[in-house]
């Protein structure tokens, strides 16, 4: 699933791919892709830049055209070198850019448009998006306090909410709790404010390592019956928040 620091790499890899080239051709095979007509504007294009905001993807190429993509929880980018093997078949395909040699591809997608930068300052998703996880301790700080704003959210459900923080999802929920030792079920109104600073900085440190690693933790997560690693209960898991997220949590060294 793409959280923050698996777009982050995305972004990197789509850029590490363009270094000095630009788009030869591009096709989006998929016809749910909504850019499908037009994808030929991408053509002669450089890349600028491919910038993160939380788990959305912004590709810049030029000051009249731009790429915006979530990847929701399936999505994905790559980059392919002549006679690699392709994870899905063409088809399937969101978005192929040939770059000659190599090939950027997109699967999976939830959302994909092509946009004027100026649009994207308007765009409401972008717009109530908080500050992002992996922008350095000035954002974590910004994010903690809007966590500590909503006193009646339980941690867990507040550490998913974009509009606070931009870029945790579901597994950087349960591993960050669990590493700071905090019970997700708690209300964030029954929290110190260091607790709530404590496990966004843990989040980030988590994710920083996940961008330039990626490997996740996993000590937590998916982990449901199993004895916990640090105190060795039984590790739990419910739905929760308003779309019933899975939260996996140790009821022994939690609190
Ligand atoms: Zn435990």
């Amino acid at each position: 699933m793409a959280e923050g620091d698996t777009v982050m790499r995305m972004a990197r890899r789509i850029e590490r791919a363009f270094e000095g080239r630009e788009v030869v051709s591009a096709e989006a095979p998929n016809p749910r892709n909504p850019i499908r007509p037009g994808v030929d504007r991408l053509e002669g294009r450089g890349l600028e830049q491919a910038e993160t905001r939380g788990k959305h993807l912004i590709l810049h190429f030029g000051e009249d055209l731009a790429l915006h993509a979530h990847m929701g929880m399936n999505g994905g980018w790559y980059a392919y070198g002549p006679g690699q093997r392709w994870k899905r078949p063409r088809r399937s395909a969101w978005l192929v850019l040939d770059l000659g040699g190599v090939e950027v591809v997109e699967f999976g997608g939830t959302m994909m448009r092509l946009v004027r930068p100026v649009e994207l300052g308007r765009d409401p998703r972008l717009a109530r998006l908080g500050p992002d996880i992996l922008d350095g301790p000035a954002a974590v700080e910004r994010a903690a306090e809007n966590l500590v704003a909503a006193p009646s959210l339980e941690l867990g459900e507040a550490l998913l909410n974009q509009r606070l923080v931009a870029g945790i999802g579901n597994i950087f929920k349960s591993e960050s709790c669990f590493e700071a030792g905090l019970d997700p079920w708690r209300q964030i109104s029954a929290l110190d404010r260091d607790d709530v600073s404590q496990v966004l900085e843990v989040a980030a440190r988590q994710m920083e390592r996940g961008v330039e690693t990626g490997r996740r933790p996993g000590r937590i997560y998916r982990r449901v019956g199993q004895p916990c690693i640090r105190c060795g209960q039984r590790v739990l898991s419910r739905g929760q928040g308003p779309e019933s997220r899975t939260t996996y949590w140790c009821p022994g060294c939690q609190r």
